[in-house]
């Protein structure tokens, strides 16, 4: 058993060059990183105001197909703020996978709310909108135009999506459900940015997503994030109150409300138009990696690449394994993988199963718990120079 995924790690190394480490996911920096983050040095543009956040949160928009997006300084910030102006209160519930990073819970808890988790879909990794349905049906009460927990009195606020490793949750469903049970749709796209559904990219589906620009996603910006909406009104109160909800004045400070100091500076901007230029490269050369480990486990028993839903198109950020759980033990081929020079890594705990979240309400978790066992990412970084096949 060890020699077949020996085997598979030296096949693994062979699409990187044989280099003796191949790490998860790297940042590509192949376009214009340098000159624009040296323009913000030699202006002195390189934190709070500068031209290329107003370039960055424009491309962005365009780029996804919303009307508005504001750069915010991380993507757990931006998921914050997300939430908050879409009406998420103190002693609220807020639906969500527990199949996800801890940030989405995390924005959460920020806002003195609750995350309730439920399970996700075999097929998509992500939220399973039948299965909340369901459950929603066991637990929920309507009361005042608004969804209630039958067993805890708390108001159940909005759902919280996340497509896993930038492959959409089967979105109609879900917003069907949010409509008929008075839920708002918050989408955390942080691993989507280039991943749509049914043609629509996502993070522009609900009131507010939120995007991830850390240095391991599809485009990094060394740390940050964004916000998306297509309400013009909802984007001017996040930029206000990520802004630390200063009134504008030539010099006086004035601040209408307790805001935060989470804007993007503009020499993290710089770095992400830069990389947003080079976005179609990346996703080319992902789908290209995408084929050949197709290519690679294709045969191999007990072991299935996951590939994008029938409904949508994947970014691919991080290459995902399903293994058999009755054939292979996960940690046992993460050991072998990681020895041999192939970074892997299971997928995250689920949070349910962590401390600061073991007291949160939860729906049964079997393809949680499954998934668990199953899940091991891959080398992902985008194959150099390489878009085609
Ligand atoms: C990366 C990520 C975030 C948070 O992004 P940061 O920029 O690291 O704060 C949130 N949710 C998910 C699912 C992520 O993968």
């Amino acid at each position: 058993m060890s020699s077949q995924w020996q085997h598979i790690a030296r096949n693994i190394k062979s699409l990187y060059d044989n280099k003796d480490f191949v790490p998860l996911h790297e940042p590509t920096f192949g376009g214009k990183e340098l000159e624009y983050v040296t323009d913000c040095i030699q202006t002195g543009w390189v934190s709070s105001v500068g031209k290329y956040v107003n370039e960055f949160e424009l491309t962005l928009a365009d780029y996804t197909g919303v009307k508005r997006a504001v750069a915010i300084v991380n993507g757990t910030a931006a998921l914050h703020i997300a939430l908050k102006i879409a009406g998420v209160q103190a002693n609220d519930e807020v639906f969500m996978p527990s199949l996800t990073f801890i940030a989405t819970a995390n924005a959460v808890s920020y806002l003195q709310a609750v995350p309730h988790f439920v399970d996700v879909s075999e097929h998509t990794l992500g939220l399973d909108p039948y299965k909340l349905e369901e459950y929603i049906q066991a637990i929920g009460v309507i009361d005042n135009g608004q969804l209630v927990n039958k067993h805890t009195g708390r108001i159940i606020r909005a759902v919280v999506p996340m497509h896993t490793f930038g492959h959409s949750v089967d979105l109609d469903p879900l917003i069907d459900i949010c409509q008929r049970y008075h839920l708002v749709l918050v989408e955390d796209a942080a691993e989507s940015l280039g991943s749509y559904y049914k043609g629509k990219h996502t993070g522009g589906f609900g009131l507010v997503g939120a995007l991830s620009f850390n240095g391991n996603k599809i485009i990094t910006t060394g740390g940050g994030g964004a916000i998306l909406t297509n309400n013009e009104k909802l984007a001017d109160y996040a930029k206000h109150i990520t802004t630390t909800a200063k009134n504008p004045h030539r010099w006086d400070f004035t601040h209408d409300e307790v805001g935060y100091n989470y804007r993007m500076p503009n020499i993290n901007a710089a770095l992400g138009c830069a990389q947003l230029e080079q976005i179609d490269e990346f996703q080319k050369s992902k789908r290209l990696l995408t084929k050949r480990y197709e290519k690679l486990f294709d045969g191999v028993e007990n072991v299935q690449l996951f590939t994008e839903p029938s409904f949508g198109k994947s970014n691919y950020w991080l290459q995902t394994l399903l293994i058999n759980e009755e054939h292979y033990n996960r940690n046992f081929v993460l050991e072998v993988l990681n020895s041999e020079g192939v970074m892997a890594r299971p997928i995250w705990t689920p949070l349910d199963e962590l401390q600061p979240y073991f007291h949160c309400p939860k729906a049964d978790l079997p393809v949680t718990r499954l998934l668990k066992k199953r899940i091991i990412n891959i080398p992902s970084t985008p194959l150099r120079g390489e878009t085609n096949d």
